[in-house]
């Protein structure tokens, strides 16, 4: 290959770069770019004579390239790499990565700094796009999975009382039913109805009936031991559960609550309202061969005794 001079070389390789190169004074006044630098920027070779690096710089990068140049000047700095915009002679803004290092005269001493940049303009916008793509689709996911949150505790609690729900309670009666088995130990089970609860609504109004309703949870869960539970299996009805009980404690422990619904006072909006409520109890002996269905029958059986029999009691089948 025939070899040219180097001053040529350097001068093709000016021109023919792919990248844009432009060279300025310490104060940023422009002393030659190439044609990729022309084209990048939309000014002509012969308009860059009296361009100054500013005149392609966004105002709010200003300061920092004041900053940038004196180091480079002042030799604090020999070169430094960084994503930036400019600004076309059109006033249009693209994106380039840019490498800015000073130029040494044969002397040592920076006579200049040489700009070397590529457009990125498109992948920094495509990335852009992704990260946002990326942020709503994290705040999507987060929308969804408390949605979920929330329909899984909709799915478990009453939202009046807070209290878990019928399924919740079958599906601990079940499993009762065989740890039952397992230990050969009973446990009983309590339905309890308020008495004349129709009346309530129809006096006071439904309001009072719904904090009826939370006041008497309250006093269930005062009630009751750590180990027991308790559930709203309907409108105005509560399941109790109480495990490893024999008869006697069951007993006792139902006849506790009903004596506490009725000594229990209600204020709503200054009338004294008071409820009683009737309970209907049965037993699994750890043998039977019923499952929690039969046995929640059986107390309600039992419970409809109670109601009968003129309410405010607790019934045992
Ligand atoms: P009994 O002594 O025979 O149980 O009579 P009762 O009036 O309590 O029974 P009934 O089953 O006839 O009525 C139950 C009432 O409970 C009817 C219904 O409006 C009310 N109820 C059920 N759920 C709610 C609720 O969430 N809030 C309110 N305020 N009332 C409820
Ligand atoms: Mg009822
Ligand atoms: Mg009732």
């Amino acid at each position: 290959m025939k070899s040219l001079p180097q001053e040529d070389l350097y001068a093709k390789i000016f021109n023919n770069a792919l990248v844009a190169i432009g060279t300025t004074d310490t104060k940023g006044n422009f002393i030659a770019v190439n044609p990729a630098w022309c084209k990048a920027l939309g000014w002509a070779e012969e308009e860059t004579n009296t361009l100054n690096i500013k005149d392609i710089t966004l105002a709010e990068e200003q300061q920092t390239l004041n900053q940038e140049l004196s180091k480079l000047a002042e030799g604090k700095v020999c070169s430094l790499r960084k994503t930036q915009r400019y600004k076309r002679k059109d006033g249009s803004i693209f994106w380039a990565d840019l490498y800015r290092s000073a130029l040494f005269d044969d002397k040592g001493k920076v006579m200049g700094i040489l700009d070397i940049f590529v457009d990125i303009d498109v992948q920094v916008r495509s990335e852009k796009v992704q990260g946002e793509l990326f942020q709503s689709l994290e705040t999507l996911n987060k929308e969804l999975s408390n949605a979920n949150i929330g329909l899984k505790r909709q799915a478990k609690y009453d939202s009046l009382t807070g209290l878990y729900n019928r399924w919740v309670m079958e599906e601990m009666l079940n499993k009762e039913i065989i740890h039952s088995l397992e230990t050969n130990r009973g446990f009983a089970v309590g339905i309890a109805d308020i008495d004349d609860f129709k009346m309530v609504n129809d006096t006071y109004g439904h309001d009072c009936g719904d904090l009826v309703l939370v006041k008497l949870t309250q006093s269930f869960l005062q009630k009751i031991r750590v180990t027991d539970s308790v559930c709203r299996w309907g409108g105005e009805e509560f399941l109790f559960l109480f495990p490893e009980t024999i008869e006697q404690g069951a007993m006792i422990v139902v006849e506790r609550i009903r004596k506490s619904i009725e000594e229990l006072n209600i204020d709503y909006k200054g009338n004294l309202i008071k409820v009683t409520i009737t309970i209907g109890v049965s037993f699994y002996n750890g043998q039977d061969n019923l499952d929690g269905k039969e046995l929640v029958n059986r107390a309600d059986k039992a419970l409809y005794k109670g109601k009968s029999e003129g309410k405010n009691k607790v019934v045992f089948s």
